[in-house]
């Protein structure tokens, strides 16, 4: 095998990314295994191309147990109208289908956090396959990418939409432009805790326009938080001069994320009290949250602080807790 043929990704798509109008269709993933030895894994795409314009790149469920974003894309591809779109709409409503199909964060084939595994590599894991197809493959297609987050079985969010702090302040500028057109109750200026591996890091090395969001969690959606969703996705492809129906733009609350200080993290197990709610402002130094021991009676409870004054935006959502977790979020109204 020479370079080229190792680069190559297995992944075939049943679609023609360059062909007008719309196709709905699959990434299929060759997947050998003991049910199906010329198995695949095959991934639902949508692409809708209506002459020239912009490439907007459009993804759910790049962890499995987060529901807003496949809840919108699932909807948008079979409502939106090819005469609706100038320029094209690739739509893939389950990034990680393996771990969406589970309803679990990480995959059941090869436990890949996908957006943990960009670069990818097109001769490793399932998961490993997925990022590289997206890598070369999918972003360079793209003028601007959505991806779609909310916390999955173990946080709760407010619902934001959200882009993060960049070197390049124009490409900057554009994404904080779609996440304010996004129209979430929230919008934030995102500081992630490990951005190696990730989806958004590949994007904006790439100098795309990287737009993500966080719109509830706890491995649900709710009537609002769907509906934010919904509406958010055609508000952003409507000012970036794809969409050409009809869009509900609200007001928007922005957040800053400083610095590390927004997070706390727990340092025993327990069984976690919430003091504070999603939204309510807190002060430095205030307790949100207890962890009462559960190993045996008469024991106190240990104090989770806020470091910064602001608004709690996301917190540990089951009811036990784990060293290490993280437990609250605070996010600083600007
Ligand atoms: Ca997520």
């Amino acid at each position: 095998m020479n370079d080229t043929q190792l680069r190559r990704s297995p992944i075939m798509p049943t679609v023609d990314f360059s062909a007008e109008g719309i196709q709905h269709g699959f990434l299929r993933l060759p997947y050998s295994r003991d049910d199906s030895a010329w198995g695949s894994v095959m991934i639902p795409i949508t692409v809708l191309k209506n002459g020239e314009g912009p490439t907007a790149l459009l993804t759910g469920g790049n962890h499995g147990d987060e529901y807003e974003g496949p809840i919108a894309l699932f909807d948008l591809a079979h409502t939106v109208r090819v005469q609706d779109v100038q320029g094209r709409v690739i739509i893939v409503p389950a990034m990680n289908y393996p771990a969406f199909l589970a309803g679990t964060r990480t995959s059941p084939i090869d436990k890949g956090n996908l957006n943990r595994s960009f670069p990818g590599r097109p001769d490793g894991t399932v998961t490993q396959k997925i990022a590289d197809y997206f890598q070369q493959e999918l972003l360079p297609l793209a003028d601007i990418v959505l991806d779609f987050h909310s916390g999955g079985k173990t946080l709760d969010f407010l619902p934001f939409c959200a882009a993060h702090v960049l070197l390049d302040k124009t490409q900057e500028a554009r994404s904080f432009e779609l996440v304010e057109a996004f129209s979430a109750p929230y919008s934030v200026k995102m500081l992630e805790i490990d951005a190696v591996g990730m989806y958004d890091t590949a994007a904006e090395e790439m100098g795309k326009i990287f737009i993500t969001t966080e719109l509830g969690g706890g491995g649900t959606a709710t009537a609002k938080s769907a509906g934010i969703a919904k509406r958010g996705v055609r508000n952003v492809l409507s000012k970036a001069g794809i969409f050409k129906g009809v869009v509900d733009l609200v007001q928007t609350q922005w957040l800053d994320m400083p610095d590390g200080d927004c997070f706390s993290f727990a340092e025993e197990a327990g069984l976690i009290e919430p003091l504070v709610d999603l939204g309510d402002a807190v002060r430095k130094g205030q307790v949100v949250a207890l962890i009462h021991p559960v190993g045996r009676t008469g024991e106190a409870p240990i104090r989770i602080s806020a470091k910064i004054d602001g608004l709690l935006c996301a917190r540990h959502f089951p009811g036990l807790i784990k060293a290490g977790d993280c437990s609250a979020v605070v996010a600083v109204t600007i």
